[in-house]
């Protein structure tokens, strides 16, 4: 079962992932978060992060001291997440600070995080930040996108980390995984959600027109 926890302004989108074991994926909601689990009386086994970006790992804080998940991210942000890396994490862009965060699982492309029936497949689609990832859960063909792509527009690359031709690459190969595979529902990191056909759209809107070098 997967639970939306849409957020606005700079809270990132969540998502509690219910099978076995249960997986949230970003934590830019801690207040939902909290009651939400505690009105499932579940615990929380594994606390993904999509990327290091301040408005997806803050509520990380506040959520470890009700639950003991394992932390898990790519090996890229994670490393960035584990230095406290102000540039990298945008801690000074919202005007906050960031502690260190300790990563227990460090991601790589290929990997994948099993929670009984569901599974969710690491896809490494830099771009938007160095280590950013996607999920891919094949028996509900979910995609859960962070912020490299929106229902309605695609990430940001103007950022520390940040490279258009990566993303541009990571979203072709979105792309040939919703065509391989098949994509019904994204779950993005901010925004509505979307589905398969609009990746393309949303592609061709923002990067189809041929790049000048
Ligand atoms: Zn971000
Ligand atoms: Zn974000």
């Amino acid at each position: 079962m997967i639970y939306p926890i849409m957020s606005s302004n700079y809270r990132s989108n969540c998502y509690l992932i219910v099978d076995k074991e249960v997986a949230l994926i970003d934590s830019g909601n801690p207040p939902t978060i909290l009651k939400k689990i505690d009105r499932l009386n579940i615990g929380i086994d594994y606390l993904i992060s999509t990327h290091c970006h301040y408005d997806h790992i803050a509520g990380l804080f506040e959520i470890r001291e009700k639950v003991d998940g394992l932390m898990a991210a790519h090996e890229i942000d994670a490393e960035a997440m584990e230095r406290g890396d102000r540039d990298k994490i945008l801690s000074d862009m919202f005007g906050v600070h960031c502690p260190k965060l300790q990563v227990d699982i460090k991601l790589k492309d290929g990997d994948s995080i099993n929670l009984g029936n569901l599974d969710l497949q690491v896809i490494h689609t830099p771009g938007h930040s160095e280590g950013s990832i996607c999920l891919y859960e094949p028996r509900s063909k979910s995609l859960f996108s962070g912020d490299t792509i929106f229902a309605d527009s695609i990430g940001r690359t103007d950022l520390p980390g940040g490279s258009l031709s990566d993303l541009r690459r990571s979203i072709e190969r979105l792309i040939r995984l919703h065509h391989e595979s098949g994509i019904k529902i994204i779950y993005p990191g901010h925004g509505p959600l979307g589905n398969g056909e609009d990746i393309e759209k949303i592609y061709k809107m923002y990067l189809g027109k041929p790049q000048k070098v």
